[in-house]
């Protein structure tokens, strides 16, 4: 079987996170998240951890070099010789670009990047609904997961509130850099046949099982 080498794209709110889990299982392939990377290395002190820490403390972003590093340590390893999913990265063309050229070192290309497509309004819609529990950080969605009671948690009874991340305005905000910083990378790998659009509308079983077709499509084309 031939390797899969993906990069994940998509909105806040686009359910990617879900996905590259289930990937994962799928496919039995590692998923580097690169927040989560990034939040591990700060917690566990590492070099990466303390080198970032001081971009994210003054609250700039961690340079590309800092994370084509890390990426690129996590491609050469044993675990990632069949394939990987990555989510985060690349976020520019010059992290786009680094990609290619460590994969181009390797041997290796990129089997497609996809792009799990939320339009604004459902995103506002899915990241503004969610109510957080104060005290155990527990999560609840107006619409899709109310909890019993308006305004209190289930499982500890503690206030249920918005976060400010899932304000209104700070999701417009957020979706702004995502598409103004995003729109480059889409032109990127579409340029190089390599953009798989996919419809995040759906149910995250329905735009799993779209992912899962689409790979297999790819395959068969591969192999004729
Ligand atoms: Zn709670």
């Amino acid at each position: 079987m031939s390797e899969l080498n993906l990069v994940l794209l998509g909105p806040p709110g686009s359910g990617k996170g879900t996905q590259g889990e289930r990937l994962q299982e799928d496919f039995r392939l590692p998923y580097y998240a690169t927040g989560d990377i990034l939040r591990a290395a700060v917690r566990d002190e590492t070099e990466l951890g303390k080198t970032a820490k001081e971009y994210m403390d003054r609250g700039d972003l961690v340079p590309d070099e800092v994370i084509i590093a890390v990426i690129v340590e996590r491609l050469g390893s044993p675990e990632a010789a069949d394939g990987f999913i990555l989510d985060g990265f690349p976020r520019t063309v010059p992290q786009a670009e680094a990609l290619d050229a460590e994969l181009e070192r390797l041997g290796r290309d990129l089997t497609a990047a996809l792009l799990i497509e939320v339009d604004n309004d459902e995103v506002v819609r899915r990241l503004g609904g969610r109510r957080t529990c104060v005290k155990g950080g527990h999560v609840f969605h107006v619409e899709f997961d109310p909890p019993k009671n308006e305004g209190v948690c289930d499982i500890d009874g503690s206030r249920l509130i918005v976060r400010d991340d899932d304000e209104p305005e700070v999701i417009r905000h957020r979706l702004e850099q995502y598409h103004d910083k995003t729109e480059p990378l889409i032109a990127y790998y579409d340029h190089r046949s390599l953009l798989r659009r996919v419809d995040g509308g759906m149910s995250p079983d329905e735009v799993g099982d779209r992912i899962r077709a689409l790979l297999a499509t790819m395959r068969m084309e591969e192999d004729i």
